[in-house]
């Protein structure tokens, strides 16, 4: 076979057969293709998209390429969840140890940060002390003994991803459909779990923004899932405003510790809650929607989640007692009011701009070797459709960068917008559609 008529076969919009979808994977893994043949290949891919038979021999080819993870000697039915990206989007942090502690295993391997998104393992690692470099033996380990690990991706599991996501970084082919699905799924598939449930963002901090688009990704990768016989569904949630109030990672940790307490935003907490109970359905620990979310909220008022976190936070090395006493964390020095020019409604907090101004303030990268501020970000004391009087402030800056007042406050204002003597505004739903595997036949 040759790189070069493979890339013109796609670049000319037709199909490739699953042994030319396996050499282009094998070959470049094993160094014979190099990156700019590849590079072409994925813009081909870009424009021309992929058959879904396609999509699932990529997928297929790069599972193989490194190792999967045997979690059979597990007692708990492995559930996992992934989100597709946003802007203080925390729920991972407190639906792992909740999920377990209702007697699911959660094998959890997520990602950092990029771009105006957030990541789990930064929230994770604003914890002092936190390991999420464990091994795949450590990983199972810590499964069987406390049902939830919370890991990064291994240098074992799918390296073809992580040479691929880095061309895709580089030449904008990081939103393509195809592409997204077997990255995802890759990942998801070598992790060993049995059960996926999918956090699918649509809106204006998500990747794809539109509810259209992000229905047609969140239908391909329950299709991919179930055609690798592990248990997918999904809900399409909201992202138009930050989710919570905090964003930012210490401050977005310290927000998900206060919900393990029954203390967290409604937003964060209705997210939550429907992603965990359908994780529960999954595992046949109840066999009700109803039943699976009584039985969340009993583990959130009982202390018995935030037991699990605490636990979760020892085996992997953090430091508990800021987990104890969050009040203990030395935050940034510098801060900023942003107060309301006018008395009226918030009509809108904009993710997509307050992701990139947190990330200004610290908070984030934008190349996976920048350092980060874990205390830096946004902490909100309004939400959309709040009253708010002239000159109360609307959220909290914490920073150590040199930024002027002046900008912050041109920034906070092209981001939020209050509209004077509006009336109500209406809320928006947060739980947008259900996706199971009957949605996404006939693919
Ligand atoms: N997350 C991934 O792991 N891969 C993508 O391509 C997009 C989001």
């Amino acid at each position: 076979m040759n790189a070069k008529l493979l890339i013109e076969k796609k670049r000319n919009g037709e199909n490739f057969s699953q042994d030319e979808i396996d050499y282009l994977i094998n070959s470049f893994v094993a160094g014979e293709i190099p990156e700019y043949q590849i590079s072409a290949l994925l813009m081909a891919i870009y424009f021309q998209g992929m058959s879904f038979d396609e999509i699932f021999w990529l997928t297929n080819a790069m599972l193989n390429s490194g190792k999967r993870v045997n979690l059979e000697s597990l007692t708990n039915f492995p559930v996992d969840k992934h989100s597709t990206g946003g802007v203080g989007d925390k729920v991972s942090l407190i639906l792992a140890p909740l999920v377990a502690a209702a007697g699911v295993a959660v094998p959890m391997m997520s990602g950092r940060g990029l771009g105006h998104s957030g990541g789990t393992l930064d929230k994770l690692e604003a914890i002092p002390g936190f390991r999420t470099n464990l091994s795949l033996d450590e990983f199972v380990h810590e499964l069987e003994i406390l049902s939830v690990a919370m890991i990064g991706q291994t240098e074992e599991i799918v390296p073809a991803d992580r040479k691929i996501y880095a061309l895709r970084d580089a030449t904008a082919t990081v939103p393509s459909l195809p592409l997204i699905v077997a990255s995802i799924m890759s990942k998801k598939i070598a992790e060993g779990a049995k059960g996926l449930v999918l956090d699918v963002k649509t809106g204006k901090g998500a990747f794809l923004k539109t509810e259209e688009k992000s229905l047609e990704l969140a239908k391909h990768l329950i299709a991919i899932g179930e055609r690798f016989g592990v248990k997918t569904t999904a809900y399409l949630t909201a992202m138009d405003q930050p989710l919570g109030f905090a964003v930012g990672n210490w401050l977005e940790t310290r927000e998900a510790i206060q919900t393990l307490k029954g203390e967290g935003p409604a937003d964060l907490v209705e997210v939550t809650i429907a992603l965990s109970a359908e994780m529960l359905l999954h595992a046949k620990v109840d066999n009700d929607l109803e039943s699976a979310k009584s039985r969340l909220q009993r583990l959130l008022e009982s202390g018995k989640a935030y037991e699990k976190f605490v636990e979760l936070v020892k085996y992997q090395g953090g430091d508990v007692t800021v987990v104890e006493n969050p009040d203990k964390y030395v935050l940034p020095k510098r801060r900023f009011l942003f107060i309301s020019p006018v008395s009226g409604v918030i009509k809108e907090i904009d993710s997509f701009k307050i992701g990139i101004l947190a990330n200004e303030l610290g908070a984030g990268r934008n190349k996976m070797s920048d350092p980060i501020n874990y205390g830096a970000g946004i902490v909100f004391y309004k939400k959309e459709g709040d009253e708010v009087e002239k000159n109360e402030p609307i959220a909290e800056l914490l920073f150590e960068k040199n930024i002027s007042d002046k900008e912050l406050s041109a920034r906070m204002n092209f981001a939020v917008s209050v509209e004077e003597n509006s009336g109500v505004v209406e809320p928006k739903k947060m739980i947008l559609h259900y996706v199971g595997p009957d949605d996404a036949t006939g693919l």
